[in-house]
């Protein structure tokens, strides 16, 4: 339980961790339930609380957490889209060879791209030359270990040579279905392939997660849901269609006013 509630962001104490119930991990056991609007009925460690725990969900943590490599560690989770070079309009992608990702998956992926470049009405995507170069990097791998169970996936941002990227790293220890498999009667352990691409190319692009049950950021991941919310589009819009992106007009005055509102941005955050 401490090591679930650390690893998405509840509990700053690292481990090793003892059974004992301290007042942080109290805490951090109310936020969770605040966050995901769980009945508090007297009980602390609630059945609904326990359920809730027990469920596939999203690897990147809920809250309280950074954008940031550090000297030893250069991996981060996504936040924003601080990675992506300011004006970006383009992004590449490319899949792990090492995943043999099959060519039905990749149309998945192209089609979940496709709707989120519609939503930013900025961002182009279109597939690298090769999976090195890619500013987006698909790939499955296995994670299985204590909390990772409960993990279908996650996305973090990688800084290599100076160049950063993105990297979607979906468990394949699960079963990942196509549009065209059954629905809706899932077994265990299968999810479906474009919910998955939705979520985490979303974290790409900057997004957090959401705690409305219908936005494609809800960290809970075990039904297919791949249309995005409005809120999800209220929320992209703010991160590309302001002058912040740097989306300067033609005008000479438009471009005087974004630039001293990107100065403002950048006073803001310093
Ligand atoms: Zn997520």
């Amino acid at each position: 339980m401490k090591q679930y509630l650390f690893d998405f962001g509840y509990l700053q104490q690292a481990g090793p961790y003892d059974n004992s119930l301290d007042e942080e991990t109290i805490s951090a056991i109310k936020t969770y339930q605040k966050t995901f609007n769980l009945q508090d009925n007297g009980f602390l460690l609630n059945n609904q609380t326990l359920q809730q725990i027990l469920l596939p969900r999203c690897g990147v943590p809920d809250i309280n957490f950074e954008y940031g490599f550090s000297r030893t560690n250069y991996l981060s989770w996504p936040k924003g889209n601080k990675w992506l070079r300011k004006d970006t309009k383009l992004l590449t992608y490319g899949f792990a060879p090492e995943s043999n990702v099959s060519s039905d998956m990749i149309e998945v992926f192209k089609n979940a791209l496709m709707r989120w470049s519609t939503t930013t009405m900025v961002l182009n995507f279109t597939e690298a030359t090769s999976y090195d170069v890619a500013n987006i990097k698909i790939g499955f791998y296995i994670s299985n270990e204590g909390v990772e169970d409960v993990v279908v996936g996650d996305s973090v941002i990688i800084l290599q040579n100076s160049y950063t990227s993105g990297v979607i790293r979906l468990n394949a220890s699960k079963y990942w279905l196509l549009p065209t498999d059954k629905y809706p009667s899932w077994e265990d352990d299968e999810f479906d392939l474009e919910t998955g691409a939705m979520h985490q190319i979303g974290h790409l692009l900057g997004l957090d997660h959401s705690f409305e049950t219908d936005s494609i950021m809800y960290p809970i991941i075990n039904q297919r849901k791949v249309d995005i919310s409005d809120s999800d589009i209220a929320n992209t819009n703010q991160l590309y269609n302001d002058a912040n992106y740097g989306n300067f007009g033609s005008s000479a005055s438009s471009l005087v006013t974004s630039l001293f509102l990107g100065f403002a941005f950048l006073a803001m955050f310093n």
